[in-house]
């Protein structure tokens, strides 16, 4: 895409010197961003990008200079205080400022940690949502992340806090209990801790899980397994992060939502995978 492709006419923000914009990038796929992300890229003097986002997102603001402050498990990475330090400091050398994070920049990303030290410093802020990987990612792999005839309801959970542990706040016997599909984000570390405690609170270990790595991106891996056999088929895939991990029944319709493998130039299957014995539609 050229970046003089106009935007459709709205009355489209102005991003100001001073400002700055804190917006979601989505998953990955450049054409998951918003049309706000894109009106944010065109007006930025500087972009201040995650690991998590893509590189061809920053050729769309050429004008601005591109910092990096990539923050990735076990790597060295910018400490958040100092990441949130030089968005002050930027705003108040008059830049128009685009923090730009993968994802949603309120799901699991400190957005709302970075937004209150720019408040608290005085500096005005927008908020542009993006698509979460938990939701878009899903959604790349043929999983609905919500489906009548599974769920009324999901949960959202990280796989690790800032100690790097499993998050001591959560409790996997209630999770296991109230939630009818569980999407992990940052799960793979401590997955075999993970599905072991939902197995230890009840969960089948034959229930359908999958594992969407690097979603939404040309290298996009999609692991179907069980609860019990996880953590083997991870390895024996060597699969790596970033991945969302999905838990529930939901994945099974994956067997017909596959929309890549018709883009690939797969026929269309038309299973019953939940095994209901009625068309998808009736009451
Ligand atoms: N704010 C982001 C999440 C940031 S936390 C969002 O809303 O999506 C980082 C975690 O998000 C990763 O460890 C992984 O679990 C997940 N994630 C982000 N992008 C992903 C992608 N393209 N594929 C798979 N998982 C992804």
């Amino acid at each position: 895409m050229s970046t003089d492709i106009p935007l459709p006419a709205h009355r489209w923000p102005t991003l100001e010197p001073g400002w700055v914009w804190l917006c979601g990038a989505g998953p990955g796929d450049p054409g998951l961003l918003t049309l706000h992300a894109v009106n944010a890229l065109r007006q930025a003097d500087v972009v201040i990008y995650d690991a998590l986002v893509q590189e061809q997102i920053l050729t769309w603001a050429p004008q601005a200079e591109h910092i990096y402050a990539g923050k990735r498990g076990g790597k060295p990475s910018a400490k958040q205080r100092d990441i949130s330090l030089r968005l002050v400091d930027l705003a108040r050398a008059g830049k128009r400022v685009l923090r730009l994070k993968g994802g949603d920049p309120f799901v699991f990303g400190r957005g709302g940690e970075e937004a209150q030290t720019l408040v608290q410093h005085g500096i005005p802020i927008r908020i542009i949502p993006g698509i979460s990987a938990g939701i878009g990612g899903l959604a790349y792999a043929g999983i609905p992340v919500t489906h009548r005839d599974v769920n009324q309801s999901v949960t959202f959970v990280t796989g690790h806090d800032q100690s790097g542990n499993t998050p001591s706040s959560l409790d996997w016997r209630s999770i296991s209990k109230g939630s009818q599909v569980i999407v992990i984000y940052m799960g793979m570390k401590h997955i075999a801790q993970i599905a072991a405690q939902l197995i230890d609170a009840g969960r089948s270990p034959h229930e359908p899980v999958a594992v969407v790595t690097t979603a939404t991106t040309d290298d996009q891996e999609v692991l179907e397994t069980t609860l019990g056999t996880i953590v083997d088929d991870i390895a024996k895939a060597a699969l790596a992060p970033p991945a969302i991990i999905c838990i529930g029944q939901s994945v099974l319709m994956r067997q017909v939502l596959d929309w890549q493998s018709m883009a690939a130039g797969h026929a269309p299957r038309n299973l019953d995978p939940l095994g209901r014995g009625r068309p998808a539609e009736s009451a």
